[in-house]
C-alpha cells in the first residue's frame, strides 16, 4: 500500500516526512493538512514547496 501526501487533496506518494513544526508554514502556503501523527507526511512536491518557505523565513529572520 501507498502512502498518500498528508496535504488535504493530495493524493501523490510520500516523498518525505517533516516535524509537526512544519504545520503553521504549511498553512503559510494555503494548504491544509490532516493531523495523523507527530510527524507530516508530504509528498515530493509540497516537501519543496515548504522547504523553499522555510529558507525564506530564514533570510528574513537574520
Ligand atoms: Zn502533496
Amino acid at each position: 500500500m501507498v502512502e498518500e501526501c498528508e496535504v488535504v487533496d493530495c493524493e501523490e506518494e510520500v516523498f518525505k516526512s517533516v516535524s509537526s513544526s512544519y504545520a503553521p508554514l504549511i498553512q503559510q502556503l494555503g494548504l491544509k493538512v490532516e493531523r495523523r501523527g507527530k510527524r507530516i507526511k508530504l509528498c515530493k512536491k509540497h516537501y519543496k514547496e515548504i522547504r523553499k518557505v522555510k529558507r525564506k523565513i530564514k533570510r528574513t529572520m537574520f
